[in-house]
């Protein structure tokens, strides 16, 4: 088997890798890169006879647009589904790839690649690391995914049961020179939050990503625990209804502890989109909160939102600090709009004498050590790093290390 990193093995976002046998040549991601200087790809000359994707964030499926559309593209069927959604919002057409969808621990065939995904706790939802077996070889390649979030029941499972007999791990590696240990877990995170709004006199604005489900299930738990009302916009309840079509222990719109914001922006693209949303605009009414009720008694809410809450949280500002829960990577903190809308008015929020800001994060990635409990369980014969900018470290962190370089062709 023929084995190439296009990008990814010494950079986080862009992930890419290519596994040939004499018929058959998929990919593994086809992500988008997240540095400039990233390694140009020429996807056309690639001819793949699928691409599998890992989970749905831009840095591992964002290039399958470039795709010619009658490619197969593998990906969980929510984490499809949530794709479409951030597409419709933003007002951009849906991908026309031709979409399979697979089922966790269900093998399924490409050529002469069997691929077993294996359902992963990652930030992102429905993310899957994946078993391919090929020409009398095993490769893992783990995606993205941690073991202290909501899910790390699947990580210690794995730990517990791994697959045996691998010739080749590929390796997540994005928190090496990172440190979690401020809010070790999602659970940390979840009492900080709590801490958080059971003392506040004024609004808490929680800023993170719509698409981190266990975020959302924090703020929520917070909020029943406090009595508060967790408040979402028409995005994160628009996410919440279609995880909730897999597991009902998600929350959602319709429990009593939460309300519906009906932006003007957001209101419009469900009326542009009727066919899509079917009846979700007419269920939001009954749990829709006014302006107004958010400033009649401002401390009684907890406010889900994203940077560009700014002039939302800037309104509310008054005798009481507003409390800004940040909960997300603190390096978009230092991105400009361009990268990030929102981002130069929330870094200037951190100095507002109004605003009682406070830090709240747990990495959506493994530990150092938690990366170290996984290549001991599943003991390949050579491990190579991907998705992480200190793939030499390792040779001093792990058995078997083998450090390829993007473009480089491995014979396996
Ligand atoms: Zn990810």
């Amino acid at each position: 088997m023929k084995i190439i990193i296009h990008r990814g093995s010494h950079e986080i976002g862009g992930t890419c890798i290519q596994l040939c046998t004499s018929t058959t040549t998929i990919l593994l991601d086809l992500g988008l890169p997240l540095s400039p200087e990233s390694r140009e790809l020429n996807i056309g000359a690639l001819k793949p006879n699928a691409v599998i994707i890992s989970h749905p964030h831009q840095d591992h499926f964002g290039l399958i647009d470039k795709l010619p559309p009658k490619v197969p593209v593998y990906i969980g069927e929510l984490g499809k589904s949530l794709i479409d959604v951030t597409r419709v919002i933003l007002g951009n057409a849906l991908h026309n790839n031709n979409f399979r969808h697979f089922k966790s621990w269900q093998p399924f065939s490409v050529g002469d690649f069997t691929i077993t995904p294996y359902l992963m706790d990652h930030s992102a939802v429905d993310a899957y690391g994946f078993l391919i077996e090929a020409e009398g070889k095993k490769i893992y390649y783990s995606g993205d995914f941690r073991a202290h979030g909501r899910k790390h029941k699947l990580f210690d499972n794995m730990v517990k049961i791994p697959p045996k007999e691998i010739d080749l791990l590929f390796m997540e590696g994005t928190m090496l020179q990172r440190s979690n240990d401020k809010f070790p877990s999602e659970k940390a995170v979840e009492e900080k939050i709590f801490e958080t709004i059971q003392k506040q006199k004024n609004i808490t604005f929680l800023i993170s990503s719509s698409q981190n489900i266990d975020r959302i299930a924090s703020a929520y738990r917070a909020c029943k625990r406090t009595g508060k009302i967790l408040v979402i916009d028409i995005y994160t309840a628009w996410i919440l209804e279609k995880v909730r079509r897999v597991s009902d222990k998600v929350p959602g719109m319709e429990r009593e502890e939460v309300r519906v914001y009906a932006d003007f922006s957001l209101d419009n693209k469900l009326k542009e989109n009727p066919e899509y949303f079917g009846d979700f605009r007419s269920r939001i009414y009954k749990h829709r909160i006014q302006w107004k009720e958010l400033i009649a008694s401002p401390s009684n809410y907890l406010y889900f939102g994203r940077m560009s809450s700014f002039r939302k949280i800037r309104a509310l500002r008054g005798a009481e600090p507003v409390n800004v829960i940040y909960s997300q990577w603190d390096g978009y903190l230092k991105g400009s709009n361009k990268d990030y809308f929102g981002a130069e008015q929330m870094a200037a929020i951190q100095n507002d004498p109004q605003i009682n800001f406070v830090y709240a994060h747990t990495s959506g990635h493994a530990t150092v050590k938690d990366l170290q409990k996984f290549a001991a369980a599943l003991n390949p014969n050579m491990l190579v790093p991907v998705h992480t900018e200190y793939g030499q470290e390792y040779s001093q962190l792990f058995k078997n290390a083998k450090i390829l370089n993007d473009g480089i062709v491995l014979e396996l």
